[in-house]
């Protein structure tokens, strides 16, 4: 007997869940006949949605007692929600998916037999194309994947969805990590294991609409550097010598230029200039600073990553 645990977060979603629903229990039928004594359960993370997307969970649980949730107090975001499924998830597999069906359910035999039958420990889905999404937003994501990598250890996968199969050590591994800024693609990147990447086309969401702006998807890169490169940090040390360098060269050329020609006083608006710079810069490296130093200080508080207001097994006591 081996059990799946379908992890999803949903926030808002109660348009798409009786799709998702029904898709993934007939890919779940499927591969129940092709796989003797495997079996499912779809752990839903309420992530404090605003619409009936918890009743909508709650009477697909009516009928069928593989549905489980956990409901959140308020909005805690996709990468919580996503460590809430995997620490409440009981199966020696646990797959993460969306609840918009753009991480199709037809995939999960494919990866199911990547872990099963190939011997690798998780197996990850990548689209190769962006079609259907903003150009903009396309132009920043490659620019993101293109930067993080050069400056990080963790190996984070352009086009990499958070829709992936693991196995239960995998899981641990996960749920082992407690930060409280998370930024789920890294932590695969670095917990490293054995992925088999299957690529597939960009679906379009099948109802409701995304829960990213810009700005969000903006902040999350910024998370996704500080959480796992310290490089920016350097640039102020750059920055420095630099500076140092080409002010002792200026110094030495005042200097000559004085003992030749002799040097009236002159040059007021460019000493403004780069003073204004050289302040600026120092900001700017301040600002750095201060951004890992913010992030220090989150960590340090050691709040809980989630907090649930209802859970599937409440109901039973
Ligand atoms: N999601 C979530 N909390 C949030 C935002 C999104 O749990 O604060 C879920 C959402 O319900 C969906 C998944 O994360 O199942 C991906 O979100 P979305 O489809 O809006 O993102 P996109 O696919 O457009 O990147
Ligand atoms: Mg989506």
């Amino acid at each position: 007997m081996s059990l799946i645990s379908v992890v999803v977060p949903c926030y808002n979603e109660q348009e798409a869940i009786p799709f998702f629903y029904e898709a993934i229990t007939e890919t779940a039928s499927k591969m129940r006949e092709a796989w003797n004594g495997l079996d499912f359960e779809y752990l839903f993370i309420d992530d404090g949605s605003k619409d009936g997307t918890l009743q909508t969970i709650e009477s697909l649980r009516e009928k069928d007692d593989r549905v489980r949730f956990v409901s959140f107090s308020r909005n805690f975001g996709k990468e919580a929600a996503l460590y809430a499924g995997l620490k409440n998830a009981r199966g020696d597999y646990a797959v993460t998916m969306d609840a918009d069906m753009q991480d199709p359910p037809a995939l999960l035999p494919e990866m199911y037999r990547a872990v099963i039958e190939e011997g690798y420990d998780s197996a990850a889905t990548r689209r190769v194309t962006r079609k259907g999404e903003p150009v903009i937003r396309s132009f920043f994501a490659r620019r993101f994947y293109r930067l993080i990598n050069r400056m990080s250890s963790a190996d984070i996968v352009d086009g990499a969805r958070d829709y992936r199969i693991m196995t239960r050590r995998m899981v641990d591994a996960i749920v082992s990590m407690k930060e409280y800024n998370r930024f789920t693609k890294g932590i695969y990147g670095w917990i490293g294991f054995n992925t088999k990447w299957i690529e597939f086309e960009n679906v379009e969401r099948v109802a409701g609409e995304t829960k990213w702006s810009f700005w969000k998807l903006f902040g999350y890169a910024m998370e996704g550097i500080i959480g796992f490169s310290t490089a920016p940090l350097s640039i102020a040390t750059w920055f420095g010598i630099i500076m140092a360098a080409v002010a002792f060269l200026g110094i030495i050329f005042i200097i000559v230029k004085k003992l030749i020609i002799g040097d009236p006083t002159s040059g007021w608006s460019s000493m403004v200039c780069i003073i204004l710079l050289v302040a600026g810069i120092q900001l700017f490296c301040l600002g750095i600073i201060g951004q890992y130093l913010a992030k220090t200080y989150l960590e340090t508080k050691q709040r809980p990553i989630y907090i649930a207001r209802k859970t599937s097994e409440d109901h039973k006591a």
